[in-house]
């Protein structure tokens, strides 16, 4: 028999030979939720598709970490993790409403997030091409305010709504709100580990606005013979240098860029000039540089650097991957290794974009 208390503390389905399933699994495998596929084993482990059932989970494992995972492409497991790991399967996308200049898209935070920039060009709503084939979800999208050849979420994000694990209720966030910046975001400062991302709401244009002047892109399209540009010749220029250019996670274990690219101010730039006359930098605003950490890491000597299953990729040294059977411990120590080389050669502390767990 059923007791009360098992159909109250486990939100429950009814198999068809009447068993009660909890939803919960122990001791479960994150090796194919990875993109470095490392092995990794969750505590407890459980996905939600509204936040009811993500509330309920919260209540019922009150003293235990969480972990909120996506697709697992921007983390890095170095340890089993001992508590609950809670996957985001929160689906739909839909037109919420439009005016004469823009279109307002909500998707659910469990989408992936290639899957809403296709739903996007289907439709010619233009904004979300040039991060076309990024890897992951929606919900985690604005956690390091994606971005990639010249575009950042935050220039299509309108607000989000967020589900508060402190207060228990959910909160709407406005762009603004989110404190986007350089693959950083209020959620991984002041309220790191406190909010689920539950569903995101875009605004894109109607009326075309294309950002394709960034130097791979605009040689990519060049060489495609693209002569009025289009979301669609974008996007397919973007997928086209992605695949070229990254290894795919499915076939080498990967996380994409592990480390961020350095910002320096103007005067530290220069004084970098004066001994690495070869130092790449990008201006950006308020006399800032932003220096390749890629150069900085080949420079050191580590690109196709490989011990055991660890590695640095042959051609992206920012991409830290795992051959086959490397530990998340093994790769992290790597990077501690490309970290401290760095430091002692130019001054220049990295910080990691993947987050280690
Ligand atoms: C080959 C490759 C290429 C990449 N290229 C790029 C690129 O060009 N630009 C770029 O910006 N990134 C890039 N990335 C990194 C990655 O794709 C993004 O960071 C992506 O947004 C991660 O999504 P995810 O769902 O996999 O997040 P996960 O890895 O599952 O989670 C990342 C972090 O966000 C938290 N999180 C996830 N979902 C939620 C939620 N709903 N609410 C609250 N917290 C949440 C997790 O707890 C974790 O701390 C690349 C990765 C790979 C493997």
């Amino acid at each position: 028999m059923i007791s009360l208390v098992q159909l109250f503390i486990a939100p429950a389905y009814i198999a068809p030979n009447n068993l009660i399933m909890d939803p919960v699994s122990k001791d479960y495998s994150l090796k194919p939720y990875n993109s470095f596929h490392i092995e990794a084993n969750a505590r407890y482990y459980a996905d939600f598709s509204t936040v009811d059932e993500l509330a309920e989970l919260y209540n019922r494992f009150p003293q235990n970490r969480k972990l909120i995972l996506g697709g697992g492409t921007n983390l890095l497991f170095t340890k089993d993790f001992d508590g609950l790991v809670l996957k985001n399967e929160i689906k739909g996308m839909e037109l919420v409403s439009e005016d004469s200049q823009y279109v307002y898209v909500r998707a659910g935070g469990g989408e992936n997030w290639h899957g809403l920039v296709l739903y996007s060009l289907q439709r010619n709503w233009q904004g979300l091409e040039n991060l076309s084939l990024i890897p992951g979800s929606v919900g985690a999208a604005p956690i390091q305010n994606i971005g990639a050849y010249g575009v950042e979420l935050k220039d299509f994000l309108y607000e989000l709504e967020a589900f508060d694990t402190e207060e228990n209720k959910t909160f709407e966030f406005s762009v603004n709100d989110c404190e986007l910046s350089y693959r950083d975001s209020v959620f991984k400062n002041r309220y790191r580990n406190r909010f689920v991302i539950l569903n995101v709401t875009f605004r894109l244009n109607k009326i075309p606005k294309f950002h394709a002047s960034y130097d791979l892109l605009a040689e990519e399209l060049n060489s495609m013979g693209v002569e009025e540009l289009s979301a669609k010749k974008i996007s397919l220029a973007v997928i086209h240098i992605r695949t070229s250019r990254l290894p795919d996670p499915a076939i080498i274990g990967n996380a994409g860029s592990f480390f961020k690219n350095p910002v320096l101010s103007i005067l530290e730039y220069k004084n970098l000039k004066k001994i690495n006359p070869l130092a790449p930098g990008f201006p950006q605003t308020e006399g800032f540089v932003k220096l390749p950490a890629a150069w900085l890491i080949e420079q050191c000597g580590w690109k196709g650097y490989r011990l055991g299953d660890a590695g640095c990729h042959v051609n992206q040294p920012l991409v830290l991957v795992n051959y086959g059977k490397a530990s998340g411990r093994e790769i992290f120590e790597l990077s501690e290794k490309i970290l401290a080389s760095v430091k002692a050669a130019f001054g220049i502390v990295l910080e990691r974009e993947v987050n280690i767990i």
